[in-house]
Protein backbone atom coordinates (compact mmCIF):
# COMPACT_ATOMS: atom_id res chain seq x y z
CA UNK A 1 0.00 0.00 0.00
CA UNK A 2 1.35 3.16 -0.79
CA UNK A 3 1.41 6.69 1.03
CA UNK A 4 0.19 9.73 -0.16
CA UNK A 5 1.04 13.36 1.38
CA UNK A 6 -2.33 15.38 1.10
CA UNK A 7 -2.17 19.01 1.71
CA UNK A 8 -4.54 20.06 5.17
CA UNK A 9 -5.96 22.94 6.73
CA UNK A 10 -6.42 23.16 10.28
CA UNK A 11 -8.91 25.65 12.23
CA UNK A 12 -9.92 26.69 15.26
CA UNK A 13 -13.54 26.92 14.34
CA UNK A 14 -12.83 30.08 13.15
CA UNK A 15 -11.29 32.52 10.30
CA UNK A 16 -8.21 31.33 10.93
CA UNK A 17 -6.21 28.79 9.10
CA UNK A 18 -3.20 26.90 9.19
CA UNK A 19 -1.57 24.73 6.43
CA UNK A 20 0.17 21.42 6.97
CA UNK A 21 0.00 18.10 5.53
CA UNK A 22 -1.40 13.84 6.59
CA UNK A 23 0.44 10.82 5.15
CA UNK A 24 -2.47 8.51 4.23
CA UNK A 25 -3.06 5.15 3.26
CA UNK A 26 -5.89 4.66 1.31
CA UNK A 27 -7.33 1.29 1.84
CA UNK A 28 -8.58 -0.99 -1.24
CA UNK A 29 -12.40 -1.94 -0.83
CA UNK A 30 -10.80 -6.02 -0.75
CA UNK A 31 -8.53 -4.47 2.22
CA UNK A 32 -11.35 -2.72 3.81
CA UNK A 33 -13.25 -6.06 3.94
CA UNK A 34 -10.56 -7.32 5.06
CA UNK A 35 -9.93 -5.69 8.06
CA UNK A 36 -13.58 -4.97 8.92
CA UNK A 37 -13.79 -8.74 9.43
CA UNK A 38 -11.04 -8.93 11.69
CA UNK A 39 -12.32 -6.71 13.93
CA UNK A 40 -15.97 -8.23 13.39
CA UNK A 41 -13.77 -11.66 14.46
CA UNK A 42 -11.87 -10.05 17.49
CA UNK A 43 -15.48 -8.50 19.35
CA UNK A 44 -17.68 -11.27 18.59
CA UNK A 45 -14.96 -13.92 19.70
CA UNK A 46 -15.06 -11.97 23.28
CA UNK A 47 -18.70 -12.25 23.02
CA UNK A 48 -18.34 -15.84 22.71
CA UNK A 49 -15.37 -16.32 25.30
CA UNK A 50 -17.54 -13.99 28.10
CA UNK A 51 -20.78 -16.22 27.71
CA UNK A 52 -19.34 -18.10 30.19
CA UNK A 53 -19.23 -15.58 32.57
CA UNK A 54 -21.65 -15.71 35.53
CA UNK A 55 -24.50 -13.30 35.43
CA UNK A 56 -22.70 -10.54 33.90
CA UNK A 57 -23.08 -12.48 30.34
CA UNK A 58 -26.33 -11.30 29.87
CA UNK A 59 -24.96 -7.66 29.51
CA UNK A 60 -21.62 -8.43 27.77
CA UNK A 61 -22.17 -10.73 25.21
CA UNK A 62 -25.15 -8.84 23.36
CA UNK A 63 -22.49 -5.51 23.80
CA UNK A 64 -19.75 -7.36 22.45
CA UNK A 65 -21.99 -8.22 19.39
CA UNK A 66 -22.97 -4.65 18.89
CA UNK A 67 -19.86 -3.83 19.31
CA UNK A 68 -18.49 -5.67 17.15
CA UNK A 69 -21.13 -4.85 14.19
CA UNK A 70 -20.56 -0.76 14.82
CA UNK A 71 -16.13 -1.13 14.76
CA UNK A 72 -16.45 -3.47 11.68
CA UNK A 73 -18.99 -0.94 9.98
CA UNK A 74 -16.91 2.14 10.81
CA UNK A 75 -13.61 0.18 9.31
CA UNK A 76 -15.34 -0.28 6.45
CA UNK A 77 -16.74 3.01 5.62
CA UNK A 78 -12.96 4.52 6.16
CA UNK A 79 -11.03 5.65 3.00
CA UNK A 80 -7.94 4.60 4.90
CA UNK A 81 -5.49 5.19 7.68
CA UNK A 82 -3.61 8.11 8.85
CA UNK A 83 0.04 7.43 9.30
CA UNK A 84 1.05 10.64 10.57
CA UNK A 85 0.86 14.49 10.07
CA UNK A 86 1.91 17.82 10.95
CA UNK A 87 0.14 21.07 10.84
CA UNK A 88 0.19 24.36 13.37
CA UNK A 89 -2.25 25.58 16.25
CA UNK A 90 -3.89 28.73 14.25
CA UNK A 91 -4.76 29.81 17.49
CA UNK A 92 -1.06 30.04 19.26
CA UNK A 93 1.26 28.77 16.52
CA UNK A 94 2.23 25.91 18.42
CA UNK A 95 3.34 22.55 16.27
CA UNK A 96 0.41 19.91 16.30
CA UNK A 97 1.41 16.43 15.20
CA UNK A 98 -1.49 14.53 13.93
CA UNK A 99 -1.58 11.04 15.36
CA UNK A 100 -2.20 7.66 13.51
CA UNK A 101 -5.69 7.20 13.24
CA UNK A 102 -8.66 5.74 11.61
CA UNK A 103 -9.20 7.82 8.32
CA UNK A 104 -12.38 9.92 8.56
CA UNK A 105 -12.99 13.44 8.06
CA UNK A 106 -12.83 15.99 9.24
CA UNK A 107 -9.38 15.11 11.86
CA UNK A 108 -9.43 16.13 14.99
CA UNK A 109 -6.56 17.17 17.23
CA UNK A 110 -6.07 18.69 20.62
CA UNK A 111 -3.10 21.62 21.09
CA UNK A 112 -1.04 20.43 23.48
CA UNK A 113 -0.27 24.24 24.23
CA UNK A 114 -3.78 25.98 24.04
CA UNK A 115 -5.92 23.05 24.06
CA UNK A 116 -7.94 24.15 21.59
CA UNK A 117 -9.96 21.43 19.32
CA UNK A 118 -7.83 21.71 15.86
CA UNK A 119 -9.88 20.44 13.05
CA UNK A 120 -8.03 19.45 9.80
CA UNK A 121 -9.77 19.36 6.78
CA UNK A 122 -7.98 18.64 3.31
CA UNK A 123 -7.48 20.97 1.13
ZN1 LIG B 1 -2.88 26.19 20.26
Amino acid sequence: MEQQKIPIQANVSDDRRSEGYVNVVYFNPAARMKEALKKLALFWGIAIVSVALPVVHFVTVPLFFCLGIFFAYRTYKSEGRVIEGLTRCPHCENEVPIKPAELQWPLTEICQNCARVVRIERK
